[in-house]
């Protein structure tokens, strides 16, 4: 049931590929709108081109939606399902008489648009069956529904995005409803459905907005009232070329595995192509509060990536320790081959947030900025750790060690042991702490050392030490 005076909300994928970074910022608009209305937000998925559509697309749409938390009320429609609804809505047109059986052949079709081509002719059905008895077409030959379109005057769509953008009707054919296999057409299935959902609002991509106008005859035909449309522009590269394979990126999944998160994805889909005054940071709550559709942008919004990493920081340092964990494990899960997060990785990464969250831009880098927290054993230095390890370092290991033994394991005490080493041997802290880094983490670069140590345990840092260590 609708509630009275609430604005209804959907978003309506066609499941023939992923989705898409333009789609995410259609359906998280939409989904804004509903949730800042206390209205409801819709998903009705368009399968009915049945060459193009795919499971797995659908399962994109629903994963990538579900990762975004953009959740929507009751049951997915999909199309394809309510083709006798689309066709039984064009048979009530024709009985009607606002629609009419066309019986042009595809040659006949052809040849005339040939024939427009070879006159430079705008390429349109000429309405030959618009006004001719239906009696004239041989007994039992195929035809198709046309709406009876308006032929004069004009069409005008009153987008909140767009302004009023108007269409010569005239240069609106009578588009086909039903065609002569019985397949109800996308257009109609559109409006159709948009009618039997109690849609509202219409927020999608400027691609769409001819459809509109074709879309809102057939709606005036039938009687039924109008949504609001907005039609936002599509999203630019950061070359400032139309978004393309060519930029890479496109799928959401992409950002999701670079590690951004569904918090960062949804600020910095909100930023592309909408705005309050001039509030970089949006978090999902602070935007529902906000969102409206007066302030969406109307000229295309290019993508910075910079921007995106600088969101990204953000939300990482500011994420509450345990949700950043789980964050952290889901990620790991979805890792080919998975890894689990154990236990004792969880809190040893707890223990660290701290030192950790300041460093990255990405869960990528952040995991592999903590991957000598998630499993015990000797590390494998990489490249510059094993060049750090010399036969020195190796000895300044052992006497850390040395110095260290009944000593209680805590951060400041370690500091205070090596800093006594190094002034020992006339070295700076630094010196003697690299070698440990080296052999704790396998890494030239981790959050403070100590502290580090600390997290890991005496245990787990001696054995990791002294394997480098003479
Ligand atoms: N199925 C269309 C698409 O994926 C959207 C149609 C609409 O929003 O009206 O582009």
């Amino acid at each position: 049931m609708t509630e009275i005076g609430k604005p209804v909300l959907r978003f309506a994928p066609s499941p023939t590929g992923m989705l898409h970074i333009g789609g995410a910022r259609t359906a998280l608009f939409n989904w804004l709108y509903a949730r800042h209305s206390g209205g409801r937000f819709l998903l009705r998925i368009e399968d009915t081109d049945r060459e193009r559509s795919t499971p797995e697309a659908v399962s994109a749409i629903i994963n990538g939606l579900s990762w975004l938390d953009l959740t929507w009320d009751n049951e997915i429609v999909y199309q394809f399902s309510r083709a006798g609804r689309h066709r039984e809505i064009a048979e009530k047109l024709l009985a009607e008489g606002k629609a009419y059986r066309c019986y042009a052949t595809p040659a006949e079709l052809e040849e005339m648009r040939a024939a427009q081509r070879a006159a430079g002719k705008p390429i349109r059905y000429d309405g030959r069956w618009r006004d001719r008895d239906p009696a004239e077409a041989p007994p039992g030959a195929p035809f198709a529904i046309r709406l009876k379109a308006p032929q004069t005057g004009e069409t005008i769509i009153h987008d909140v995005v767009q302004g009023e953008v108007r269409f010569a009707n005239e240069q609106l054919d009578d588009m086909v409803l039903l065609r002569s296999d019985g397949n109800p057409t996308y257009m109609l299935a559109v409006v159709v459905d948009d009618f039997d959902m109690a849609i509202t609002h219409i927020i999608r991509g400027d691609d769409h907005l001819n459809n509109a106008a074709r879309q809102l005859q057939l709606i005036r035909a039938l009687g039924w009232p109008e949504p609001v449309y907005g039609h936002l522009p599509l999203i630019h590269g950061p070359d400032g070329a139309k978004l393309s394979k060519r930029h890479g990126a496109l799928a959401v999944e992409a950002y999701r595995d670079m590690g951004y998160l569904p918090e960062t994805m949804r600020n910095y889909l909100l930023r592309l192509g909408w705005s309050h005054g001039n509030e970089e940071i949006i978090p999902t709550t602070q935007a529902i509060e906000w969102f409206n559709l007066d302030n969406i942008g109307k000229s295309p919004a290019r993508l910075d990536f910079k921007k995106l990493d600088n969101l990204n920081a953000h939300y990482i340092r500011s994420m509450d320790d345990k949700v950043l964990a789980d964050e952290i494990a889901a990620f790991l899960a979805r890792e080919t081959p998975p890894r689990r997060l154990t236990d004792k990785a969880r809190s040893r990464l707890i223990a660290a947030m701290g030192s950790l969250k300041d460093r990255a831009k990405t869960i990528l880098e952040f995991i592999a900025g903590a991957d000598f927290l998630f499993t015990d054993g000797v590390r494998q230095p990489d490249e510059a750790a094993a060049k750090v390890l010399t036969d020195e370092a190796k000895r300044l290991n052992g006497e850390f060690l040395a110095a260290t033994e009944g000593a209680p394991w805590s951060a400041p005490v370690l500091e205070e042991k090596a800093r006594e080493l190094a002034n020992a041997k006339g070295l700076k802290l630094g010196q003697v702490a690299q070698p440990l880094r080296a052999a704790a983490t396998g890494r030239t670069t981790s959050p403070p050392i100590f502290a580090m140590l600390e997290v890991l345990g005496r245990e787990e840092s001696v054995a990791r030490i002294k394997s480098f260590s003479a």
